[in-house]
């Protein structure tokens, strides 16, 4: 099998790699149908995440199960399923309490952007679709694995609900996913920061009802403008930096909401602004497990089409230019279609 490896700053190979194997009795082989390049693994492949040695990439996954441990009870070879980038037993306290990606028992997935991937914890990670999607569905589906779950949980933990106003820092595929996800959930306004034409598109196909192009202290003034001088009800932090952490958190008004789940790359909170800023602060690694049964009957019944962030699809051994694409923003988000026969 053929799969992706970074080697280190903007270095991925496509090569050939061994075949995952069932190792634990609670394991799955999924055969992939699509996979991704993440916004998350461009940090390591821009060098501002050390690769120590080379690393087999990607965590965004949908396929058919193909062989399936002893302990497995529900998860069934030929079945179509999704699953997160953290396995999870889904039975721990932590699981219970919707937080998967704080699993007692969690594993990594890595190396999805290759045929075949060995997943962990099967019964507790993967969800099966109600039969096998047709063609088009696939991309949205490949979507919940990750940035729509995470784009969820961001609107979901910043509680937007009917007749809130809404922000959303970063127009990535994560914060072009928050757009849809607050529609989905209600929300009245939904005010998108960014400042790139194609993405300020597609946030109104989502939902956006503004559109600000301001950035940092400039954008905070907008949006101070826009919500009567109070700020927003619900802040959807979808970047990672500082900048973005600080727009996110004074955009927001007293008693507001602040979700943050773009990976933090060097963010320092002040505790003297935290504590008169007098937001709630909720975020973290998206437990997109939780959302994956509710999100794919959306998808299933063409209720959202969260497959239109990827507006690059590539065989799977031209991953170096989707990563390329990606990096240099050409591409909001690559989806990689792995060629191998089964
Ligand atoms: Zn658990």
């Amino acid at each position: 099998m053929r799969g992706a490896v970074l080697y280190g700053p903007r270095d991925v190979r496509f090569e050939q790699r061994d075949e995952p194997k069932i190792m634990k009795p609670t394991d799955a082989v999924i055969r992939i149908a699509a996979t991704c390049v993440c916004g998350s693994d461009l940090w390591p492949y821009r060098g501002l995440q050390p690769v120590p040695a080379p690393a087999p990439f990607g965590h965004e996954y949908c396929g058919v199960v193909e062989e399936v441990g002893s302990a497995v009870r529900l998860v069934k070879p030929g079945q179509f399923v999704v699953g997160s980038f953290f396995a999870s037993d889904n039975t721990c306290p932590n699981c219970k309490a919707g937080y998967q990606t704080s699993c007692q028992n969690r594993e990594l997935v890595g190396g999805a952007q290759a045929g075949r991937l060995r997943v962990p914890l099967a019964d507790g990670t993967l969800v099966a679709t109600p039969g096998m999607p047709p063609e088009d569905l696939v991309p949205s589906l490949l979507a919940a694995s990750d940035v729509l779950g995470t784009g969820w949980f961001a609107a979901d933990a910043a509680n937007v609900s009917p007749g809130k106003t809404v922000v959303v820092v970063g127009d990535g595929a994560v914060g072009l996913l928050g757009v849809l996800s607050a529609r989905q959930m209600g929300a009245e306004r939904i005010i998108a920061m960014s400042r790139h034409e194609r993405r300020q598109t597609l946030a109104r196909e989502f939902g956006a009802s503004d559109i600000v192009t301001e950035r940092g202290d400039e954008g905070v003034k907008r949006i101070k403008e826009m919500t009567g001088g109070i700020g927003a009800d619900s802040v959807l932090e979808c970047v990672g930096t500082q900048e973005a952490m600080m727009q996110a958190i004074r955009s927001a008004r007293p008693g507001g909401y602040v979700s943050y789940v773009g990976v933090p790359h060097g963010v320092k909170l002040d505790g003297a602004e935290v504590f008169f800023a007098h937001v709630r602060l909720h975020g973290g690694p998206a437990p997109v497990r939780r959302y994956l049964p509710h999100l794919i009957d959306l998808i299933w019944n063409r209720k959202i089409n969260p497959g239109k962030v990827f507006d690059l699809t590539l065989p799977l051994d031209q991953v170096a230019e989707g990563y390329r694409a990606m990096d240099e923003r050409r591409a909001i988000k690559t989806l990689l279609r792995p060629q191998e026969a089964a």
